[in-house]
Parts: structure tokens; C-alpha cells; sequence
């Protein structure tokens, strides 16, 4: 099973869903952090890292010994990624989207594919949890295909938890597509309403099973257990607002370390899930 840990927002306490889910569990699990651009799982899981391995793209390198400026490679990237000044060809490979295209398009053969790096995987261990997760490159904006490289070492025989980045755009979805079950957490005021909204709506999209976990769930207002009501969305946890919890989170600490007790409530939290899949509940 592959359940995507989601939010809305950044600061809502999905990594902390996630990785505290991860070590609770007594199957085998792994746990692929696909927020690439800010991955923080290890800080709290200390994996002893086996492997790095650098993530590229392909660019388009142009022979301009063979070009004759036809336009027809420009004409086709709908990214904005080649431009003819004059008798020069310009690639912003930044901008590539690495569709090909240019190539195909090409009468000439002047194209041909090179690479650039996106930024590295790191695998590792942590007792017996599997842990992957991607850093984008800092400066560079295509971390959906960093995040189908950390998915890629999804293991069909484990569970996989994937901690998935903030927000509703291309990195989520990459994070959430085809995934069984999205757990969205958000907290209880009106800016986490307004960005749980979106969540689902993206969510919803692709039609994928999801629930929700309340954090912070004793500050704020009712407005995100009203919504939940009125969506028909199941609430499956809250994890409230406390000192000890706060301490942990904010030592490096999983809550599931510190509170042995919350152990049996992230296992109840994965059964919820389990038995919502096997009833079919129609959440999507
Ligand atoms: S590979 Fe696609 S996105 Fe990249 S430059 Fe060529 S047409 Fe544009
Ligand atoms: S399609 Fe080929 S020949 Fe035409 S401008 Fe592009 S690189 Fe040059």
C-alpha cells in the first residue's frame, strides 16, 4: 500500500504524520520523502545513508553546424526553452521540460539529447525502516521528476509512506498520483481551511481515497471539522496542542519515541485506513 501524507500548507505537522506513522507500524515500511525542496523526514529518522545518486534531465544540445534556422524546434516548445537570435540558437535548459519534441521536430538531426543535473537521491536505513528521499538543487525549479525518481523506489512488497510536499501544484500531484490513500493534515483555523480546501480539490481530481488528521486540534475554531462534516471527509486523528509534543518536535524528536503511547494511536490511524480501502468507502 502507498498512502501519500499531503497538506495544503507548509507547517502543518505532515512530516511529523508521516514519520511517526512509519515507525509505528509493524509491517514492513518504507518511507520516501518527496518534498524535495525542503526534505526534513531525516532530521527526526537519522538514517544511516547507503547510497547518493545524482537525478539529471534531458536537455536538447544543438549542432549548429548542422541548423539552418528553420524555427521549427522553437515553434514546438510550448516552455519557452529555444530562441533564434539572429544566426544563434539559444537553449534555457532551466525552462526544459524535457518533452523531446525539439528533437522529433528537427529536419536537420542537429539535435541531440544531453543532460542536466536536478539534484541528488539519498538512500538509506533506519533499523529496519527503508528510507529514500530527493534534495533538488538549489536554484532549480523541475522537482517533479526528482519526486518520480524517489517514487521509484516504491517497493510493492513494503508499505510505503510518502511525505509529500506543501501545496496543490505539479510537486503534489507527482507526490499523490496513483497512490491508494492521500492523509491530509491541517489544523484548525482559517488559513489551514482555506488550503485543506484546495488539498481536496486536487485531491478529489484524481480521484484518489483520502481522510484527514487534525494537528493542533485544540487551538482555533471549529471550521475545519464543520467542512470535514459537510465534504463528508472522515476525521481519523487529532493530535492536540501540547507542551510535550511541541518538545519533541522541536528536539529532532519523534512523538512515537518520546510517548511510547502514541505508537498504538498511529497504528489505529493506519488500520482506519486499511479497513476504509477494504470497505471501498467512496472518499474520492
Ligand atoms: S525538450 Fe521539449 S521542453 Fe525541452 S527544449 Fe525541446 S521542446 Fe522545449
Ligand atoms: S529544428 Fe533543427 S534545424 Fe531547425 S532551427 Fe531547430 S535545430 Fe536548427
Amino acid at each position: 500500500m502507498i498512502i501519500s501524507v499531503a497538506s495544503g500548507k507548509g507547517g502543518t505537522g505532515k512530516t511529523t504524520v508521516a514519520t511517526n506513522l512509519a515507525c509505528s507500524l509493524d509491517t514492513e515500511v518504507q518511507i520516501l520523502d518527496c518534498d524535495v525542496e525542503e526534505p526534513n523526514a531525516h532530521l527526526f529518522l537519522d538514517p544511516e545513508i547507503n547510497s547518493i545518486s545524482t537525478v539529471n534531465t534531458a536537455i536538447p544540445l544543438i549542432d549548429e553546424t548542422k541548423c539552418t534556422y528553420c524555427r521549427k524546434c522553437v515553434e514546438i516548445c510550448r516552455f519557452n526553452a529555444l530562441t533564434i537570435v539572429g544566426e544563434t540558437i539559444l537553449t534555457f535548459s532551466a525552462m526544459c521540460h524535457s518533452c523531446g519534441g525539439c528533437m522529433l521536430v528537427c529536419p536537420e538531426n542537429a539535435i541531440t539529447e544531453s543532460k542536466r543535473e536536478i539534484g541528488i537521491i539519498e538512500h538509506g536505513q533506519r533499523g529496519p525502516l527503508d528510507f529514500v528521499h530527493g534534495r533538488l538543487r538549489i536554484g532549480e525549479a523541475m522537482s517533479p521528476p526528482l519526486i518520480k525518481q524517489v517514487r521509484s523506489f516504491s517497493n510493492p512488497a513494503m508499505t510505503s509512506i510518502i511525505d509529500a510536499p506543501p501545496g496543490t501544484s505539479c510537486p503534489v500531484i507527482a507526490a499523490m498520483k496513483g497512490v491508494d490513500f492521500v492523509l491530509m493534515v491541517t489544523e484548525p483555523t482559517p488559513f489551514g481551511l482555506h488550503d485543506l480546501r484546495l488539498a481536496v480539490e486536487a485531491v478529489r481530481t484524481l480521484g484518489i481515497p483520502h481522510g484527514l488528521v487534525i494537528n493542533r486540534s485544540d487551538v482555533g475554531d471549529d471550521c475545519v471539522r464543520e467542512y470535514a462534516a459537510q465534504q463528508n471527509l472522515p476525521i481519523l486523528m487529532e493530535i492536540p496542542f501540547k507542551r510535550s509534543i511541541a518538545e519533541a518536535y522541536s528536539n529532532g524528536k519523534l512523538l512515537v519515541e518520546v510517548m511510547p503511547e502514541w505508537r498504538d494511536k498511529f497504528k489505529m490511524l493506519f488500520h482506519k485506513i486499511e479497513n476504509s480501502l477494504e470497505r471501498g468507502d467512496d472518499l474520492s
